[in-house]
């Protein structure tokens, strides 16, 4: 029997969500995804219109195949958290009336399938990014907590109960929580250290509770969407390159492959880790 596999935060096929879509696609898994409100309309017609063909082919020469796409934000856990201009800007009103917000995503996704055996979390936002910690506003660090920190919690906490026992959750990290990364700015190192040690603490509660398997992988930089609205990814990639133990540019493709693998019964017996699929990189004390 195919899996079944939800993956939230893909909304082009530049990023890690849809390197890991596409790794348990090449494994038999059937793909849904959750896409951010504000990005479903241009994700939807670039798929339609054939954008993303070359990157749907599968090693055996047929299409990833995506059986549902559910418009999704993870800033908001039911309903009556949406406000007011929220619900009724153009984007989210066009979302239609089976709702955007994580119990509503899970509750569709359950009248569509019944049980799941896999969720993965490859979203981030940071509206202050680009500031400093020290110039950060708590507004800004609350946002970047809620929905690259919490989204994660409220995703196990809501999809928990509609998972196979032997299922598995993964999310994405950043080696900016543990180190310093100067230019990870407005609290998006602390909204990451949160996500890693809430791995830990959901692995043991999810653990005993559904059965499920919880762990993170942490990333090396890659150029997405995402992190070209940080500003400095060609930095970061430049510096990895050269001072990583393995010289290479990190592929999203290999992100996905360690995903796949966390997500499968061939790791079994890990839960609560956080993976490095980076070259190396956090391993290096001094640069060299
Ligand atoms: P990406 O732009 O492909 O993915 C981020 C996704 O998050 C986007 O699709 C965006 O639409 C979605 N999103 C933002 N806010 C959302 C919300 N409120 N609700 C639902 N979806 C929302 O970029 P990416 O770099 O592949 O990011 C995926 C994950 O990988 C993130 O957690 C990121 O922090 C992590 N990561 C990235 C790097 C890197 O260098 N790119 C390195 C380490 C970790």
């Amino acid at each position: 029997r195919g899996k079944k596999a939800f993956v939230a935060g893909v909304a082009d096929d530049q990023g890690f969500g849809w390197a890991i879509a596409k790794a348990l696609a090449e494994a038999g898994a059937e793909i849904s995804l959750g896409v951010w409100v504000p990005a479903l309309n241009i994700f939807e017609s670039n798929l339609r219109r054939g954008k993303f063909d070359a990157s749907r082919k599968l090693s055996d020469g047929s299409l990833m195949e995506f059986v549902k796409v559910y418009p999704m934000d993870a800033v908001y856990d039911s309903p009556e958290d949406v406000p007011e201009e929220v619900a009724t800007n153009k984007r989210y009103a066009a979302a239609g009336d089976k709702g955007f917000t994580v119990s509503e995503c899970a509750k569709n996704v359950e009248a569509d399938f019944g049980k799941i055996d896999i969720i993965v979390h490859s979203l981030a936002n940071g509206p202050e990014v680009t500031k400093p910690l020290l110039e950060t506003s708590r507004k800004g660090y609350l946002a970047a907590i809620s929905a690259s920190a919490y989204s994660f919690v409220s995703m196990v906490q809501r999809f928990g109960p509609i998972m196979n026992p032997g299922g598995a959750a993964v999310s994405l990290t950043y080696l900016a929580s543990e180190k310093i990364i100067p230019g990870y700015g407005g609290g998006m190192s602390s909204a990451k250290a949160a996500l890693e040690s809430d791995t830990r603490v959901l692995a043991f509660e999810a653990g005993r509770k559904y059965q499920i398997r919880v762990n993170t992988i942490s990333a090396g930089p890659l150029g997405s969407r995402a992190a070209k609205a940080i500003g400095f990814i060609d930095d970061m990639i430049r510096y990895s390159y050269a001072n990583a133990p393995i010289q290479k540019e990190l592929e999203a493709r290999e992100v996905g492959n360690a995903a796949a693998f966390l997500l499968s019964p061939m790791a079994s017996a890990v839960t609560g880790s956080l993976v490095y699929v980076d070259n190396g990189l956090n391993a290096m004390g001094l640069a060299m």
